[in-house]
């Protein structure tokens, strides 16, 4: 099949999906920094995909947008998108900023506090920040980017009071957002959160925010990296898969075997799905029966944090475990 048929073919499938897309929110960590391929997009790729988000008129909104229509329960525009960036590399200010600024796109940008108040080579000033705070918002991703699953309530509590503090005393501010330090959570560590009221609080999960039935403590965002659009263009094709509940495993095996997935799903006329598990060969088919999913898997696994998913065409829903 020649290329742009194949392209045409695709559209044609695409095009019933497009129209139903809900919000969709992206984070970005470094810019032009090859150093780190994992986390790293180029400047040259970010233009182009801005010049997608125009071409195809989508509106770029200010994150607490988004959260202030999940706030209030009410669906997310469709087409509407929004940009964070993580941690507060350098290179956000020396490379990122100008192509934002550029295009007149609003952005927050989530800071590990303890980077900028010791001065790490490689990350934003204060003074920096309060340039960017110009241009978009600056909020808050916890003080020392510890793995908050590890840490005890007190210890995670102490990291958080401090961070807080610090944004207080240098930006005179108080953050309404807040991003988990490597996207990990579990029930344990979200009860520890909730004593601080956030509007809002993200992981780093793939997937769109549908705004009704969207969890305001438990925000998808879509990770981009590297220097193709292609995986950009897709995740503005999901849609938010709404009523997914995640049985098994709820936390990381001691043994490190993932056994059975367990999902219910609140929409019983689906009959098939897909489930993902982390390093298990990319999407499985499965038979829905009466909003249960049963799948087994009985594999060991490798890392220390393992992404499990469900996706219905081109609805979809990921969590995570983290060790
Ligand atoms: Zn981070």
């Amino acid at each position: 099949m020649n290329k742009m048929l194949k392209l045409l073919l695709l559209s044609l499938i695409l095009a019933p999906y497009s129209l139903l897309a809900d919000g969709h929110i992206f984070v970005y960590h470094r810019f032009d920094d090859n150093r780190y391929p994992t986390t790293n997009i180029s400047t040259k790729e970010l233009r182009r995909e801005f010049n997608y988000l125009k071409k195809n008129n989508y509106k770029v909104v200010p994150l607490i947008d988004i959260i202030n229509k999940v706030n209030a329960n009410e669906k997310v525009p469709d087409k509407w998108v929004a940009f964070s960036i993580d941690d507060g590399f350098k290179t956000f200010y020396t490379h990122g900023l100008a192509v934002f600024k550029e295009y007149k796109y609003p952005f927050t940008l989530f800071i590990a506090v303890k980077y900028t108040e010791k001065k790490y080579k490689d990350y934003v000033s204060w003074k920096q920040l309060k340039t960017i705070a110009k241009y978009g918002s600056v909020e808050f991703h916890s003080y020392g980017h510890g793995h908050f699953g590890q840490m005890s309530n007190e210890a995670i509590k102490k990291d958080m009071d401090k961070g807080l503090a610090l944004m207080k005393k240098h930006l005179n501010y108080e953050p309404r957002l807040f991003v988990y330090p490597y996207g990990e959570y579990d029930s344990r560590v979200a009860k520890v959160l909730e004593n601080y009221n956030f509007q809002a609080v993200f992981n780093q999960n793939i997937g769109a925010v549908n705004g009704v039935c969207s969890d305001e403590n438990d925000i998808d965002r879509s990770a981009v990296v590297g220097s193709n659009s292609k995986d950009f263009k897709l995740y503005l094709y999901f849609k938010e898969l709404c009523g997914v509940h995640f049985n098994a495993p709820l936390s990381y095996p001691k043994d490190k075997i993932v056994r059975t997935v367990k999902i219910t799903l609140d929409d019983k006329s689906i009959k098939n799905a897909e489930v993902f598990v982390s390093n298990s060969g990319g999407w499985h088919k499965v038979k829905v029966n009466n909003g249960t999913i049963n799948y087994r898997l009985n594999k060991k696994m490798k890392r220390n944090r393992i992404k499990i998913g469900v996706k219905v065409k081109n609805k979809i829903k990921l969590m995570v475990l983290s060790k």
